[in-house]
């Protein structure tokens, strides 16, 4: 099952002062990745999920941060940080009074560098109640304002991945809601078979989004984790299928680029000519100095595997083992000093 695809904890998981942050992880330059430890589950459990390993209950798997006086050490620490994307799971599962704990410190510790907080999120989708009746549904929408009143950008990273998610009267003004909060909202999904692998199911998706003043932004291709097999759509197909979407969506928005294959965010832009039909990738970020970004590359080969059980064996064995490996390593004796994120070379594609 590959729960952490691309090395995720050997090379995203930083290390600060010989201890390994569990619940961070640092993989493009300026952002990084917050995993509260109470927004580890979700409103959706989407079958294909890439981050099912947060949800299944094996502690030594999970990404979980319990405290925010970690996040804002790390981020004194490294300048270069301009974004922090709150993730899981979804943090919206949270209660508002448990999201301040973590908010609050970043308002409230001076960081220049903080630019801008996310929150990745199904709940406009899955549960609009959290912004219109919730009984702290006020209160999310009045922390909103009060990250903005601090002087940092509020994206709420919405996942639609269909338009029939944004046909409800209940979705419809909840976005209107997170909207008149003074937050952008900010459209992303996963690009699945079966669901929504047609440019026309794209454009109208990306149509009722900026109808609505929302902002069309990512559309993710699947990692080399879980059980995916009935969901996927190969790189070269998903190659054909971006170059057949409208190249804009009415007069406000680009189209937004296919990204994030594998763990470093990529853009499937051309296929390859020749007899294997390969798609051919650009690193468009990349972490530490980023001699990568934009130099094509051909994605690695993933060979089929045997049964589920066979699988899964060897994957949970070989994350334990990264995590006992990077703990050794991460013992002031052997390793001192600050982070080893910066010299790092960019993961490749999954
Ligand atoms: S909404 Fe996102 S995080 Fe939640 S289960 Fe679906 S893919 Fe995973």
């Amino acid at each position: 099952m590959n729960p952490h695809p691309a090395g995720q904890i050997d090379l995203n998981v930083p290390i600060e002062a010989g201890a390994v942050q569990r619940g961070l992880q640092h993989k493009y330059r300026q952002t990084v990745l917050f995993f509260p430890a109470q927004g580890q589950t979700c409103h959706a459990y989407c079958t294909y999920c890439f981050r099912w390993a947060q949800f299944v209950g094996l502690e030594d798997l999970k990404f979980a941060a319990r405290e925010a006086e970690t996040l804002v050490e790390y981020l004194r620490n490294h300048p270069e940080v301009t974004d922090v994307l709150f993730t899981g799971g979804d943090p919206l599962v949270m209660r508002t009074s448990v999201l301040r704990r973590y908010v609050e410190p970043l308002l409230r510790a001076d960081l220049p560098n903080l630019a801008h907080i996310r929150f990745g999120t199904k709940a406009l989708a899955y549960w609009p109640a959290r912004f219109l009746t919730d009984p702290d549904a006020d209160d999310l929408l009045r922390l909103f304002g009060e990250i903005q009143a601090a002087g940092k950008h509020v994206a709420v990273m919405a996942h639609y991945s269909h338009p029939r998610e944004l046909a409800t009267p209940a979705a419809v003004a909840a976005l209107q809601r997170v909207r008149d909060s003074g937050a952008v909202v900010r459209c992303q999904a996963p690009l699945v078979r079966r669901v929504n692998d047609d440019p026309a199911v794209w454009a109208d998706l990306w149509r009722a989004q900026v109808r609505l003043g929302a902002v069309p932004y990512y559309m993710f291709i699947e990692r080399d984790t879980g059980p995916k097999e009935y969901f996927k759509v190969p790189l070269a197909r998903a190659a054909d299928l971006s170059r057949r979407l409208p190249p804009a969506v009415g007069a406000v928005s680009q189209r937004p680029r296919p990204v994030d294959v594998g763990d470093a965010r990529q853009d499937p832009g051309r296929r390859r000519d020749g007899d294997r039909g390969q798609a051919v990738l650009r690193a468009a970020d990349a972490p530490g100095p980023q001699p990568r970004v934009g130099r094509p590359h051909l994605p690695r080969r993933v060979r089929p595997r045997r049964g589920l059980d066979q699988r899964a064996a060897p994957g949970l064995r070989r994350a334990r083992l990264l995590l006992r490996r990077r703990a050794r390593r991460a013992r002031p004796t052997t390793r001192p000093g600050p982070s080893e994120h910066a010299g790092r070379d960019p993961p490749t594609a999954a």
